[in-house]
C-alpha cells in the first residue's frame, strides 16, 4: 500500500497543471515542452534559462531598467515567468526542484499550454507592461514612438522568427 503523502510536498515529483504528477528525473535541462500522459504538450522553463530564451538582449535591456525586482535580485527569467502566474494563476505551475538535485536548477515552471503559446503570453505580458510604464512617462516623443511601434508589432511574427533564429537546446 502506498504511503499517504499530502500533495506537493514530495520534492521528487512534480504536479502538472492537468493534475499529473511527473517525477523530476523525468525533466532535463534542455526540455522546452513536455509530451504528457494527459495528452497535452506542456511548456516547461527552468531557472537556468536565461530570459534571451525569450527576448533579444535590446528588450531585456529595457527591461532590466524598467523593472526593479522587489526581491533585490537582477531582473531575470524568474520574474519573467512571474507574470505569467500572475496572469494565469491555475494554469502555470512553479515547484523547487533544489532538493532533489537531479537536473541542475533550483526552480522548474511548467504550464497547461505549449513552450510557444507560452513564450506568446510573456512576450504579451511584457509589451503590456512596457506600454504601462510607458503611460507614465513625462517624455511625449517617446510616448508616441512607442506607441507607433507598438502598432506595427505583431506578437505571432515575433515569436516565430525568434524561435526560428535561436539554438533552442540549452545548455548552450
Ligand atoms: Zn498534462
Amino acid at each position: 500500500m502506498a504511503t499517504p503523502r499530502i500533495p506537493g510536498t514530495d520534492p521528487d515529483v512534480v504536479e502538472l497543471p492537468c493534475g499529473e504528477e511527473v517525477p523530476v528525473p523525468h525533466f532535463d535541462l534542455g526540455m522546452r515542452d513536455f509530451d504528457c500522459a494527459c495528452g497535452e504538450r506542456h511548456g516547461v522553463v527552468m531557472d537556468i534559462h536565461p530570459p534571451s530564451r525569450f527576448f533579444p538582449p535590446e528588450v531585456i535591456e529595457v527591461l532590466e531598467s524598467m523593472i526593479e525586482p522587489a526581491d533585490g535580485t537582477e531582473f531575470g527569467t524568474h520574474h519573467l515567468l512571474g507574470l505569467v502566474i500572475e496572469e494565469f494563476p491555475k494554469q502555470v505551475v512553479d515547484a523547487n526542484v533544489a532538493a532533489n538535485g537531479r537536473i541542475g536548477c533550483q526552480y522548474i515552471w511548467v504550464s497547461q499550454f505549449d513552450s510557444r503559446r507560452l513564450h506568446h503570453v510573456i512576450v504579451e505580458l511584457v509589451v503590456e507592461l512596457m506600454d504601462h510604464a510607458m503611460s507614465h512617462s513625462d517624455d511625449d516623443s517617446a510616448k508616441a514612438d512607442f506607441a507607433t511601434s507598438l502598432d506595427a508589432f505583431d506578437v505571432d511574427a515575433f515569436v516565430d522568427r525568434y524561435r526560428d533564429e535561436r539554438d533552442l537546446d540549452y545548455p548552450a
